[in-house]
């Protein structure tokens, strides 16, 4: 017999971890399936200023690291696995994952969204110097310094306009002629002096790796093939996120980008109906805050939702 877990967690970033650390101290013993990133987006930042209660600042693993520690005290595990598939209409709950079927009366999704990169082996060697998908997180370590922003939508104007306030200037690189983003935002960007908008130009490489630092990027205009280098000292990726929600599609309501639509917080539906037991928290869930807090916030309504619904169930 597979044993049934009161509660597990899908997603070991923030939103997973505060809820671990509530279930845990609940004495429900969560099970937190640790994903395909884990510690989720804080574990690829570097220096985590906002998260209350640091007033130095913490470099984000090790903020994942102490949520970790803490949820383990209380009675929390963990475990690698990637989830194959899930099933939300059986009672108790059934996980596929690569490393077996998992059972359960709760389960709190906190898989996240994942940042889009250009995919470039450079870029992904210079994450975390100088490379970086998060203007709100990283954009105080450009103060004076020349950088450029890749992208043509909103997520793109927004950091750009965002990271003015301490790089000298802006550069946004987008590959096509026309944006996407809406024109409010387009003309604010347009309009700032600081912001030069560089169109039909894609990143072919980002230059540094050898020194561990972004020293630039070489660009390529795609309307004329012609390449050249741009000396700047940090690369934002605005390109979009993608929430982490493939294995749910067609069991939980989904928003036309893939976000799961909750309601009262931390709520899933299915077909418009709540789905009882199951709770969804954190940026797979918020495509407007993204904030660690916030995501923490959520994980902690998911939880006590699914304590509750654990002792009106007399578990
Ligand atoms: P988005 O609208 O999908 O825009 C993504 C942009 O990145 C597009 O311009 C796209 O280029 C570009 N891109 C994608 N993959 C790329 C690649 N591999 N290489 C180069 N460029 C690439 O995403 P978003 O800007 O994150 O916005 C998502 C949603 O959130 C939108 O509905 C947006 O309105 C909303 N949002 C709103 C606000 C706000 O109102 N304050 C702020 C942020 C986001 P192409 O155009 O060529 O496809």
């Amino acid at each position: 017999m597979t044993e049934t877990h009161d509660t597990v967690i899908l997603g070991s970033g923030c939103a997973g971890l505060t809820a671990a650390i509530y279930t845990a101290r609940a004495g429900l013993k969560p099970l937190v399936l640790e994903g395909h990133e884990p510690g989720g987006q804080l574990s690829i930042t570097t220096m985590v200023e906002n998260f209350p209660g640091w007033p130095d600042g913490i470099q984000g693993p090790d903020l994942i690291e102490n949520m970790k520690k803490q949820a383990e005290r209380f009675g929390a595990t963990f475990q690698h696995a990637l989830l194959n598939k899930v099933e939300l209409g059986t009672r108790p709950i059934k996980l596929i994952t690569s490393t077996g079927e998992i059972h359960t009366r709760t389960l709190i999704v906190a898989s996240g969204a994942s940042a889009r990169w250009l995919g470039l082996p450079s870029e992904q060697a210079l994450i975390g110097h100088g490379v970086s998908s998060c203007a709100t997180c990283d954009g105080c370590f450009f103060r004076g310094q020349d950088i450029a922003v890749v992208g043509g939508g909103d997520s793109a104007m927004e950091e750009a306009l965002f990271l003015t306030r301490f790089a000298s200037k802006v550069t946004l690189l987008h590959r096509r002629e026309h944006f996407r983003a809406s024109k409010i935002m387009l003309d604010r960007a347009m309009a700032h002096p600081n912001i030069e908008l560089r169109t039909n130009t894609t990143v072919e490489e980002v230059l540094g790796v050898e020194e561990k630092e972004v020293k630039g990027v070489k660009i390529k205009d795609v309307k004329t093939g012609v390449e050249s280098d741009l000396a700047i000292k940090g690369l934002f990726l605005g390109i979009g996120h993608e929430p982490n929600t493939k294995m749910l599609a067609g069991q939980m309501d989904l928003d036309e980008d893939g976000y799961i639509k909750t309601s009262s917080n931390v709520l899933t539906t299915h077909n418009g109906q709540v789905i009882p037991g199951v709770y969804a928290c954190g940026d797979v869930q918020d495509r407007r805050y993204r904030q660690a807090i916030t995501a923490a916030g959520s994980g902690c309504m998911a939880a006590l939702e699914a304590e509750k619904f654990l002792d009106e169930h007399g578990h």
